[in-house]
């Protein structure tokens, strides 16, 4: 049997299914009867015990010096703590209430007790301990997620969504495949596994399959099925599909060494987009001539809390040493929307992604930019830095961000720390950005088309939303107007422009992109040799009347058939 999906990440993988189960949020709080009570208290005993040994088995795992191994140490001496045992026992005597109404209600009381102490680490810890008490109910109503971190084969995994931080913390060695009911195509996970090399499918309704945990499944991320218990003669079919995928890609590594560059001579750079510092280990092994876009958010997803200036400050100095003088493109933290980071307590707002986040969130929070601009600044000293500004929409945001970056050199310069000279550029990401650019552009030298947000908020359709994938494409006549609007102007002003959304890692779309005029392009990992073949194999000339064609088509359909599509 066999469940379509959009295809997000490219591939072919087999596994045993396990459900990334959330657990339920119902909660049956009417009094239960005295009858009851000692059976509450038997089931939040073995509760306690089966989620401490679930925990103490995820520790085995982690050296004793991670933070997560610290993070799950402190989770079990709470779950050992006697006098908070004590008080929910007490409240399903007294109160006579369910087990698990109990947890939540003294697990919040705990997590409010922590945060109205007014300390930035015991607040951080105030959402691990109402996490805990999440897991705690789970146990009790026997819906606690089996633990991804025990895994130890080969594992497709199935989950309504998946958030980036969420992502962040699988175990990939076991992981071989992503299936979501929702997801979106360029939402953060979807980049994420992309990048990390997992096929996945989104928009898959395998909850009407019934499918067990373990039960045996191939995923074909390039038909788009996920297949459950495949056929011997089924999976000798994807095993050979496999096996030329492989091919295919071992022979895109001819390009590795090569130069960027068309039939006819036009050099395009080519970057690449990164989240960590392993990303950036490997973008040599791929024939990257830089970092284009580090996504600094990313590496806050995985702490329990945030790195001071001193570690990033190193971070950076590291990433310039592994990329010993090619382009260092780095974002300040483009937090919110989809990229919840955990160790932050977000709030939560009805409309996230046009609400506080970006640029918006970075200046509401001035500390957490003030200490992200004293690493990078410093780190500057030691090799050439770009630093880019996320969802950027009018020059009031800038006159803000330049203000505290000549606060940030002030301060150092009266520290006597020495720091370097950067370049500054912002990401183009709404309509706005590009409407008010031209008042922006004196002051920038380089911008970077981000038109992952672009399409979103021009379309005025949630990226994340797998409803909206089919029929808002990354490109349509309006988007495309748009980047080149950007590019025209930009390069008017004689500031280099970039494109560093997914679209730019399309080898399809790359040609029309270098045919209006885009000099570099900063890519995902996964895609980057498949376009520098479609580059290397392309004549400039034809890239340019492929784009003069292109620019005239008013219809998504039209737009299409020029690229050569159905
Ligand atoms: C974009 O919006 O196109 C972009 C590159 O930024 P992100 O995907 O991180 O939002
Ligand atoms: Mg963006």
């Amino acid at each position: 049997m066999a469940i379509t999906g959009i295809i997000v990440s490219a591939g072919i993988a087999f596994g045993e299914a396990l459900h990334l189960n959330h657990p339920p949020r119902h909660l049956d709080y009417r009094p239960i009867p005295k009858t009851q009570l000692d059976q509450e208290q038997r089931q939040l005993a073995t509760a306690l015990q089966q989620l401490q040994a679930q925990l103490i088995c995820s520790q085995a795992s982690l050296a004793d010096t991670s933070d997560n191994y610290q993070l799950i140490e402190a989770d079990l001496l709470l779950l050992q703590d006697e006098e908070l045992i004590a008080q929910i026992v007490d409240t399903i005597n007294q109160l006579q209430l369910c087990a698990a109404v109990a947890v939540e209600r003294i697990f919040t009381e705990h997590a409010n007790a922590l945060l109205a102490l007014d300390d930035p680490y015991l607040a951080n810890r105030a959402e691990d301990v109402h996490c805990l008490g999440q897991r705690l109910i789970g146990a009790i109503n026997g819906t606690l997620p089996q633990g991804v971190e025990q895994l130890c084969r080969p594992t497709l995994l199935l989950a309504e969504d998946l958030t980036p931080a969420e992502f962040a913390l699988l175990p990939k060695a076991f992981i071989t495949g992503i299936v979501l009911k929702s997801g979106g195509l360029t939402s953060h996970t979807a980049i994420l596994a992309k990048a990390a090399e997992i096929p996945a499918l989104l928009h898959c309704d395998f909850e009407s399959a019934a499918i067990a945990n373990g039960t045996p499944l191939a995923l074909d991320a390039i038909a788009g099925e996920l297949i459950i218990k495949p056929t011997s003669a089924k999976q000798a079919q994807l095993e050979q599909r496999l096996q030329q995928e492989c091919a295919r890609r071992q022979a895109l590594l001819a390009y590795k060494g090569q130069s960027s560059q068309t039939r006819d001579g036009h050099r395009v750079s080519l970057l690449a987009n990164v989240g960590n510092l392993n990303d950036m280990a490997s973008i040599n092994d791929i024939g990257a001539d830089g970092i284009g876009l580090f996504r600094t958010e990313f590496m806050l997803m995985q702490v329990s809390t945030l790195p001071d200036e001193q570690t990033q400050y190193r971070l950076y100095c590291d990433a310039l040493q592994l990329l010993a003088g090619k382009i260092f493109t780095i974002r300040t933290l483009d937090i919110g929307a989809d990229k919840d980071v955990p160790c932050l307590q977000q709030e939560r707002e009805p409309n996230p992604a046009l609400g506080v986040r970006g640029i918006r969130y970075a200046l509401a929070h001035p500390t957490l930019l003030t200490t992200q601009l004293r690493a990078i600044l410093r780190a500057a000293k030691h090799g050439p830095i770009r630093l880019m500004f996320p969802m950027v929409n009018q020059v009031e945001d800038l006159d803000q961000i330049f203000q505290l970056i000549e606060t940030c050199q002030q301060a150092l310069t009266a520290e006597q720390k020495s720091y370097g000279r950067l370049r500054y550029g912002i990401m183009v990401e709404t309509p706005a950005a590009v409407l008010n650019l031209s008042a922006m552009l004196p002051r920038l030298d380089f911008v970077s088309i981000g038109t992952n947000d672009l399409t979103q908020y021009t379309m005025a359709a949630d990226r994340s939303n797998a409803q909206l994938t089919r029929s808002y494409p990354s490109l349509s006549p309006a988007v495309l107007t748009l980047i080149n609007m950007t590019i025209t102007q930009a390069k008017r002003a004689g500031v280099s422009v970039s494109l560093c959304g997914e679209l730019g890692s399309s080898a399809q779309v790359v040609p029309l992109l270098i045919g209006m005029g885009l000099d570099e392009l900063s890519v995902n990992p996964n895609a980057l040799l498949e376009v520098k073949a479609a580059i290397c194999q392309g004549n400039f000339t034809q890239f340019c009347a492929l784009a003069e064609r292109a620019l005239q088509q008013d219809t998504l359909a039209k737009l299409k058939l020029c690229l050569g599509g159905e």
